[in-house]
């Protein structure tokens, strides 16, 4: 069984010749917990990573029912029409404890799934966030080498998800339904910040009126917010994932953002930054993740946890003496 699966080298092959078996093989591979998968997995990104890049990725969030799967599959098969090949990932934080996407519902990218210039894999499950998220990084750079031009990344509108699809996009796009009236309530304000356009769907019927009003109210509170590095003005439209109307504007706003943040040299300077980012941050996990999990400093943080509560051991030197018992294990 072991000799039926393909090399490295010939994995990369089929990725770099567009052939999505190899490309969902190896997004396998690179999600694996298996510990004999990380290598060869490390040599098949390795290996794409001088063909990634040429893409550009946009994340789009939204709370559950505001039509991120229905918009996708409008704003996708919009893309491929003009040509494009579109991949669509998913960052999903309720996975790892239902084990069953919320994400990527096939079910309404009817078109999309069949789309032979699409290609639509639903989140990693069963892991943390920062995993979920590394996992993703990876699949981009896969996606990329197998020439998928335009990159979503979707993710739902719970907690640190936002911002961990946020450091790994170029562009991040907020989806909103009109509400009530008071269309601020409720929106975290990092959500706002982060956004580089803020888009009302279900702008049809009825809804066309009320969702006008709400890109205004959008617009003024934007303009509240800082400047933003980039210099880019969010943009808010109004747009209908069922009629499609608005769809083509928001891919022009896009390309605008892209030539402007391409000519200010923006671009690379925030993907760069964004490689260094998840550097540190798998730094920082795997630091850490190794530590709380010796057997020694498990006992050890027990017993040391009494005696800081009772000022026996000052905190600081009850951590430095934890810290030493890890690097004497690692010698
Ligand atoms: P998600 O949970 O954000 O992925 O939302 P879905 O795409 O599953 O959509 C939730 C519901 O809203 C579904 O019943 C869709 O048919 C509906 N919906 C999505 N987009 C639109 C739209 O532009 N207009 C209208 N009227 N309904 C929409």
């Amino acid at each position: 069984n072991r000799r039926q699966q393909p090399s490295s080298a010939e994995l990369i092959t089929g990725i770099l010749a567009g052939n999505r078996t190899a490309l969902s093989r190896a997004i396998t591979l690179a999600e694996s917990t298996n510990p004999e998968h990380a290598e060869k997995a490390n040599e098949v990104i390795t290996g794409c990573l001088p063909h990634a890049n040429k893409s550009i990725r946009i994340g789009i969030t939204g709370v559950p029912g505001v039509g991120k799967s229905t918009f996708i599959e409008a704003f996708g098969t919009f893309l491929t029409q003009l040509g494009k090949k579109v991949a669509v990932l998913a960052v999903d934080p309720s996975s790892s404890l239902s084990h069953g996407s919320i994400l990527g519902d096939k079910t309404r990218m009817e078109e999309l799934v069949k789309d032979e210039n699409a290609f639509i894999r639903p989140s990693a499950s069963g892991d943390t966030l920062g995993g979920v998220a590394r996992k993703t990084r990876e699949a981009i750079i896969l996606c990329e080498a197998a020439g998928f031009d335009t990159i979503i990344i979707e993710t739902v509108g719970v907690g640190q998800s936002e911002t961990a699809v946020h450091s790994m996009v170029d562009f991040f796009l907020l989806l909103k339904i009109s509400g009530a009236g008071d269309e601020l309530q409720g929106i975290k304000r990092g959500i706002m910040e982060m956004a580089d356009a803020i888009v009302i769907n279900k702008a049809d019927g009825d809804n066309i009126k009320k969702a006008n009003q709400a890109k205004l109210e959008f617009n003024r509170a934007l303009h509240l917010f800082p400047q933003k590095k980039s210099n880019w003005q969010p943009k808010v439209t109004t747009c209908s994932a069922i009629t499609g109307e608005g769809i083509s504007a928001i891919w022009e706003t896009i390309s605008s953002y892209v030539d402007t943040m391409t000519a200010s040299g923006y671009f690379q300077e925030k993907r760069k930054e964004q490689n260094h980012f998840w550097m540190m941050e798998t730094i920082n996990e795997q630091l850490k993740l190794n530590f709380f999990t010796q057997p020694e400093i498990i006992s050890q943080l027990e017993q040391n946890k009494k005696a800081v509560q009772n000022d026996e051991i000052s905190p600081f030197a009850a951590a430095q003496l934890l810290l030493n018992i890890y690097a004497k294990i690692q010698k």
